[in-house]
């Protein structure tokens, strides 16, 4: 299996910071903490990575791009800041993590969403947000792009008739809806069901990150190119996606969580396209196939 990240060891932060920026930094961290945002990461600079690792960077990039997959700010994988110094201490754990009952710490993370303004979708006619839907306890979970027309009325995802085909895929993997977790990235819907932008997207998603981290589902099926490219913060047509397995790790889940270890994306088509496309339900049955495989599913249909 392929990783999708490239690690670097980061030298250790100075131990004594000016006052004056110490105080600053934790007034930002603070901000971003009311944002429900707690963990915080840094990219590392040219001077931060040695020689021999610049090398080996290079050649792991130009294979990348030999599939035209180009690195983008990323939500799913991301190296820690080494928290040397005490500055730190004002970042505090999510809410959620404090708490075992999968339900209870999904309250928690929609209770922190509350009635968000944190992107332009919550004023662009939005009738409520769409949290997500399902099994907290899910060992599959589906990720879509945003909500439609059927959906921001009813307030849960996938309901109208990409909805009742995606029931019909998850009834032909020989599960029922209720037995898995199902979502978005964005919350609110696009006006006109226009596709989110992707500062939407980054602003939103890290809620979808605690979701993915609190449901810890053993596979994710990342539907359509936004959910795709979103979750695994890479550039590529589906064609590229598609057809293999991703390790997977949200931003938001810790490292060293001995209860988390990662899981793994499947990239397929989102119901909607094949709605419009239906000669493509083949394709989508052979990735759903792969998925039945590692989840030890039989595979009682041959046609969703
Ligand atoms: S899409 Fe997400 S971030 Fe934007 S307003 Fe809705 S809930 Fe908030």
């Amino acid at each position: 299996m392929e990783r999708s990240s490239i690690c670097y060891s980061y030298p250790a932060m100075p131990r004594t910071l000016d006052p004056e920026f110490r105080q600053a930094l934790a007034a930002r961290i603070r901000f971003y903490n009311e944002m429900g945002i707690y963990d915080f990461y840094r990219r590392p600079s040219a001077e931060d990575v040695a020689p021999d690792e610049i090398g080996t960077a290079v050649a792991t990039n130009h294979t990348q791009s030999g599939e035209e997959m180009s690195p983008r700010r990323s939500a799913a994988v991301a190296t820690p800041v080494l928290a040397e110094d005490n500055i730190f201490e004002v970042i505090a754990p999510k809410p959620e993590q404090s708490v075992s009952d999968p339900v209870k710490a999904l309250k928690i993370i929609r209770e922190d969403l509350g009635d968000c303004t944190r992107c332009v979708l919550h004023k662009q006619g939005r009738k409520q947000i769409v949290f997500g839907v399902g099994n907290p306890k899910a060992d599959l979970m589906f990720v879509g792009e945003g909500p439609g027309a059927d959906e921001d009325t009813q307030g849960e995802p996938f309901v109208g008739r990409a909805g009742q085909l995606l029931n019909n895929m998850i009834k032909a993997m020989g599960l029922e809806r209720e037995q898995v977790y199902i979502a978005n990235i964005v919350k609110c819907r696009p006006p006109g069901n226009r596709t989110p932008e992707r500062e939407e997207c980054e602003t939103c998603s890290p809620f979808l990150m605690r979701q993915i981290a609190v449901v810890k589902p053993k596979v994710i099926v990342a539907l359509g190119a936004v959910a795709a490219k979103t979750l695994l913060a890479m550039n590529a047509s589906m064609m590229q996606l598609r057809g293999r397995f991703y390790e997977f790790r949200p931003a938001g889940a810790r490292s060293n969580d001995p209860n988390w270890d990662g899981c793994k994306l499947a990239v397929t088509y989102h119901p909607a396209f094949l709605l419009r496309d239906p000669r493509q339900k083949g394709e989508a049955w052979k990735d759903l196939q792969m998925v039945m495989t590692e989840l030890g599913l039989k595979t009682p249909k041959a046609n969703a």
